[in-house]
């Protein structure tokens, strides 16, 4: 009788899935092949390229932190506003902490070579809208360079990029003023992204203090200002962080990250610009005021 019982419970269970998988995935990797042709669809063929880096993150938080970040907030807007999410794509500039252990600064030409391969792959995959989402301030030039340089050649697809998303003001009070690289703002949005990953009984030990070692204008951009200001990879204090700041900075990123899905879905002028502009830079001495 026992063995009968649980053919019948093995039959049922495979007539009729335990769970019906009704929604689609937001993760790429997740997709059957059939189910990404449905999500490109329902995407309107947007979909988010989380872009971190490799890097050491004070003594408290991991290498990964800005991925792992970015990625919670992009996985969220894309569960409130349906677009596809690309896998993990740890490959951005992170030259300035080669010095520190874990680091993995890919070559220049690299960079945006893969860059390319991957927003054109994804396009060639039904992705016309493809939205970098940056989680790392040392990407904040680089990504609308590799923006810009899509004007090189035609393209059938547009990139955009939502660079880092400064926080509101209001909201729990911020402790620390200086805050640029794992300090409260940014452990404070780990405790909600990845709280296991946290080591908070180790946020003091280093110092984050700007060491302010070069006197320049601040117009004046050289690469060495980072290492010159902070060169243990900590700016601020983290062990300010706290949960309702977190919730509070990552309510805002993933409601920046959600008005960016709407308006790019929204969006039939810079594909049509861009065709027109292809089209005209191929006999320029035809352009007319
Ligand atoms: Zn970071």
């Amino acid at each position: 009788m026992r063995t009968v019982c649980i053919a019948l419970v093995v039959l049922v269970s495979w007539a009729s899935p335990a769970w019906p998988q009704a929604k689609l995935s937001v993760h790429w990797e997740e997709l059957t092949a059939a189910d990404f042709r449905s999500a490109i669809d329902q995407s309107k063929g947007t979909c988010l390229l989380p872009f971190g880096i490799l890097e050491k993150h004070g003594a408290h938080l991991p290498l990964g932190t800005d991925l792992l970040k970015v990625r919670y907030a992009a996985l969220h807007a894309a569960e409130q506003e349906y677009a596809v999410v690309f896998p993990e794509y740890y490959f951005g500039q992170i030259f300035e902490a080669r010095h520190e252990p874990g680091t993995i600064a890919y070559s220049t030409h690299l960079q945006l070579e893969l860059l390319q391969e991957t927003t054109d792959e994804m396009a060639r995959n039904g992705c016309k809208k493809v939205i970098i989402v940056n989680g790392h301030g040392g990407n904040e030039n680089l990504l609308p360079f590799f923006a810009q340089t899509q004007l090189e050649k035609p393209h059938d697809y547009v990139v955009y990029v939502l660079g880092i998303v400064e926080p509101p003001s209001g909201g729990p009070p911020k402790k620390t003023s200086i805050d640029m690289h794992a300090g409260e703002s940014e452990t404070s949005k780990m405790l909600i992204a990845r709280p296991d990953l946290v080591h908070m009984d180790r946020a003091a030990s280093e110092s984050g203090a700007d060491q302010a070692r070069l006197k320049l204008p601040d117009n004046l951009y050289t690469a060495i200002w980072w290492y010159a200001r902070f060169p243990n990879h900590y700016s601020g204090d983290g062990s300010a962080a706290t949960r309702e700041r977190g919730e509070f900075e990552m309510k805002d990123w993933d409601a920046a990250i959600v008005n960016a899905i709407r308006a790019v879905k929204a969006d039939q002028t810079s594909l049509q610009l861009q065709n027109e502009f292809f089209e005209k830079a191929r006999h320029p001495l035809d352009t007319r005021p």
